[in-house]
């Protein structure tokens, strides 16, 4: 049985007085569940200042990005230890503002992805398809292409200590979300390829579901078989609206 996974992605938004009412908000009224965690992913700036607010809460803490360099002469990077070292236990990598903004390729992302896990961090994974790519039929190709990159440098059994997150690019703070069906589909197809390698890893990894998921349209979402949780960007940004999702998923749960 797999956790479901409400993971708040608040990207390049708020202060210090935001972040604290942000997270100390979620903390006092957060539902507790053993079949949901919850998580926040501030910008690195407030990171220090989130994990002492969220202590003793349950609710987790991860970051938006890290380098692929473990220590040196990397002006402005920031290393998975030093993540670790204050309190993150998930870091998103691959996520599409940055491979497309950034120039992040797949290999980027891999190599990302193995700085976390040899710190000890869980990394979640993005992957996804923009409008042009799906409407010429190429979702599944582009998803096996984003996974495929990671697997190969990672290995199949790393997918057992990360969480991926499906999030067509067009459903991304468009508010035009995946119907439960498109997404399933494509959590199904994900699920598919980690499994022809590797059956158990398959089984236990988290498919998180991102683009537009909101109180009112997470159940339809989560009540999907390989659906596990959400990637949240704006609807994270209000402790009501982020708890409204998580009410969600606990009702699934
Ligand atoms: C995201 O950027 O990861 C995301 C899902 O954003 P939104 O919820 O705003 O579509």
């Amino acid at each position: 049985m797999r956790n479901f996974l409400i993971a708040g992605n608040w990207k390049m938004n708020g202060s210090t007085a935001m972040s604290t009412e942000l997270s100390n908000g979620i903390v006092a009224d957060m539902p507790a569940s053993d079949r949901v965690e919850l998580l926040v992913c501030p910008p690195f700036p407030y990171l220090r200042a989130v994990a002492a607010q969220l202590a003793g809460s349950g609710l987790k803490l991860g970051a938006q990005n890290v380098s692929a360099h473990a220590a040196g002469a990397y002006t402005g990077e920031t290393a998975a230890t030093m993540l670790k070292d204050i309190g993150c236990e998930y870091v998103i990598v691959g996520h599409s503002e940055r491979r497309a903004m950034m120039g992040e390729s797949s290999e980027v992302v891999a190599a990302k992805f193995c700085a976390l896990l040899a710190a000890g961090l869980k990394p979640i994974v993005c992957v996804g398809e923009t409008l042009a790519e799906r409407q010429a039929e190429q979702t599944n190709a582009v998803i096996s292409e984003q996974l495929e990159a990671v697997v190969e440098m990672a290995g199949i059994d790393s997918f057992a200590n990360a969480v991926i997150a499906y999030e067509p690019v067009w459903a991304i703070g468009t508010g035009q979300t995946a119907t439960p069906e498109q997404a399933q589909e494509a959590h199904k197809h994900i699920r598919d390829v980690l499994a022809a390698k590797n059956d158990a890893v398959a089984g236990v990894v988290r498919i998180l579901y991102g683009g537009s998921m909101k109180g009112d349209n997470a159940a339809g979402l989560l009540s999907m078989a390989d659906i596990d949780g959400g990637l949240i960007g704006g609807a994270s940004l209000n402790a009501a609206d982020f708890l409204a999702i998580a009410d969600a998923a606990i009702a699934q749960s």
